[in-house]
C-alpha cells in the first residue's frame, strides 16, 4: 500500500508550552476513543504534527471517514514517504501520479524543512514536475487550480508525499476546556449548542428532563439517540434523566398559568446546577436563542438566569432559526430532532405565557411552596446511561 500514514496538522493550538502538550496529549485520546470498536491504532505524535500508521487499505478508509469529525484537526493528508534521495522521490511521485488514468492537471509544491537537504526548493519542485510530466502521459501543469496538488515534505526523518489536503473539523479537542453541563431537550437546538461547545473543546455531560406519563419513552429514546450521535465528535457522554413529573405538576398546581413556564425554566435550571455541583462540570450549556419563543426574551432569560451565578453558556444567542437548522442538519441531528414526540415543556406550556416575567412576581408567587425537597428527590432519582453504548456503537458505525 502506497500511503502508509495519516499527517495530521493541529488546529487552533495556543503556542504555550505545556498547553501545547495537553492539546495534542488529549487530541490522541480523542482519536484513540473514536477508534475504539477496532484494533488500537498507531500513533506517533510530533511538536507540529501527529502521525497515523494506515496499516490496510480498510483503516485507511474508517481513517478518512472519522478524521473529519474530530475537533482539534485543522487539516490531514494520507501520506507516502520516500527516502531523501531524488530518485526514491520520483519513485514514490510517480507511483502516487500514475494513480490518476484520466486527464489530470497537477502542481508539485515543496516544503524543506530540513535545510540540509542538498537541492533548493525551486530545483526540486523542476526536477519532479519535468520528470512526471516525461513519464505520465495524462498529466498536464496547472499551478493556479490544479486536479492534484501533489505535495513534498522533506523533513528530518524522510521525504513525505501527498496529493491533497483535506479540512479537519477544526476547533479544539473536547476536553482540553474542562466540563460543562448540557440541558438537553428532544429538540433542534440543545444538540447543536452540544455540538459548538464541544468545538471549543468542553467535554460535556447532558442532563434531560421528562414527565412520564405525559412524556412517553419514544420522547426518551430520542433524546438519547441524540445524546449518541453527539457522542462522535471525539468523547464519551454521559446522560443523566431527571424525573421532573411531581416538580411539573406542583408548579402547574401553584403558580399562575401565565408564569409557570418561567418557573418550570427556573426549576429545571436548579436542578441542572445542583447536578453540575455534584458531577464537578464549571458550566451549564443550553440551547437558547434570543427572541426564539416567549421563555427566551431577554427578560425571561433573566429570571431564569437569576436562580444561580454558575455560568450559562448559550452559544446559541444570536443564531436564527435557520442557522441553526443548517447546522442540525450537517452534524446529523435535525432528522432525530423533527420527529414529533411531546416535550415536558411543550405540554404543560400554558396559552399565554409572560414574554416579559418580572423576577420579583415570580419569586412571590414561588415563595408558597417547598421546592427543594423535590429538587433533591429528583436528582436522588435520576438514571445515568453513558454513551456511546456497545449496541448503539454498532449502529452508529453503520451510519459512518
Ligand atoms: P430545543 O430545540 O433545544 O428544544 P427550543 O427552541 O425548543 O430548544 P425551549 O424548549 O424553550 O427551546 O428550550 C430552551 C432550552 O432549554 C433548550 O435548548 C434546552 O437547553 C433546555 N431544555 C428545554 N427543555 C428541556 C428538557 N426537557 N430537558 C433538558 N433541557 C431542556
Ligand atoms: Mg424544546
Amino acid at each position: 500500500m502506497m500511503y502508509k500514514e495519516i499527517l495530521i496538522r493541529y488546529g487552533e493550538l495556543s503556542t504555550k508550552g505545556k498547553n501545547k502538550k495537553d492539546f495534542i496529549a488529549r487530541l490522541r485520546e480523542n482519536i484513540r476513543y473514536s477508534f475504539a470498536d477496532l484494533a488500537p491504532l498507531k500513533i506517533r505524535t510530533e511538536r507540529d504534527r501527529m502521525f497515523i500508521e494506515t496499516e490496510t487499505e480498510e483503516r485507511l478508509e474508517q481513517l478518512m471517514t472519522r478524521l473529519p469529525k474530530i475537533f482539534g484537526i485543522q487539516s490531514f493528508s494520507a501520506v507516502a514517504s520516500a527516502d531523501k534521495n531524488m530518485d526514491a522521490i520520483k519513485a514514490v511521485a510517480h507511483e502516487i501520479m500514475a494513480q490518476y488514468t484520466d486527464e489530470t492537471t497537477f502542481k508539485v509544491e515543496v516544503k524543506r524543512t530540513d535545510k540540509k537537504f542538498p537541492m533548493e526548493t525551486h530545483d526540486i519542485q523542476r526536477d519532479l514536475g519535468g520528470y512526471l510530466l516525461t513519464h505520465l502521459d495524462q498529466l498536464s501543469v496547472d499551478v493556479k487550480n490544479p486536479q492534484v496538488p501533489l505535495r513534498v515534505e522533506i523533513r528530518e526523518d524522510a521525504a513525505y508525499l501527498m496529493a491533497g489536503v483535506i479540512k479537519g473539523a477544526g476547533g479544539m479537542p473536547v476536553g482540553s476546556n474542562g466540563k460543562s453541563l448540557l440541558m438537553l431537550s428532544g429538540g433542534i437546538d440543545s444538540p447543536v449548542a452540544a455540538y459548538l461547545m464541544m468545538k471549543r473543546g468542553v467535554r460535556i455531560e447532558a442532563v434531560h428532563f421528562f414527565s412520564p406519563p405525559y412524556t412517553s419513552q419514544n420522547s426518551l429514546q430520542k433524546v438519547m439517540d441524540l445524546t449518541n450521535i453527539c457522542t462522535q465528535f471525539g468523547a464519551r457522554i454521559r446522560l443523566h434523566i431527571i424525573p421532573f413529573t411531581e416538580i411539573q405538576t406542583l408548579i402547574k398546581d401553584r403558580v399562575p398559568a401565565n408564569i409557570s413556564m418561567t418557573t418550570t425554566r427556573r426549576m429545571m435550571m436548579k436542578v441542572a446546577d445542583q447536578l453540575r455541583e455534584e458531577i464537578g462540570a464549571l458550566g451549564i450549556v443550553t440551547g437558547e436563542s434570543l427572541g426564539q419563543v416567549a421563555s427566551q426574551t431577554l427578560q425571561s432569560l433573566t429570571a431564569i438566569n437569576d436562580v444561580t451565578s454558575t455560568p450559562v453558556l448559550r452559544p446559541l444567542l444570536s443564531y436564527d432559526k435557520l442557522e441553526i437548522i443548517d447546522i442540525a442538519e450537517k452534524i446529523g441531528t435535525y432528522e432525530t430532532s423533527i420527529l414529533p414526540y411531546e416535550d415536558c415543556c411543550t405540554i404543560f406550556t400554558p396559552s399565554n405565557p409572560k414574554t416579559k416575567p418580572k423576577l420579583e412576581k415570580v419569586e412571590y408567587y414561588e415563595s408558597f411552596t417547598e421546592f427543594d425537597e423535590l429538587i433533591e428527590k429528583a436528582i436522588r432519582n435520576r438514571e445515568t446511561h453513558v454513551f456511546p453504548r456497545k449496541e448503539a456503537a454498532d449502529k452508529f458505525a453503520d451510519l459512518l
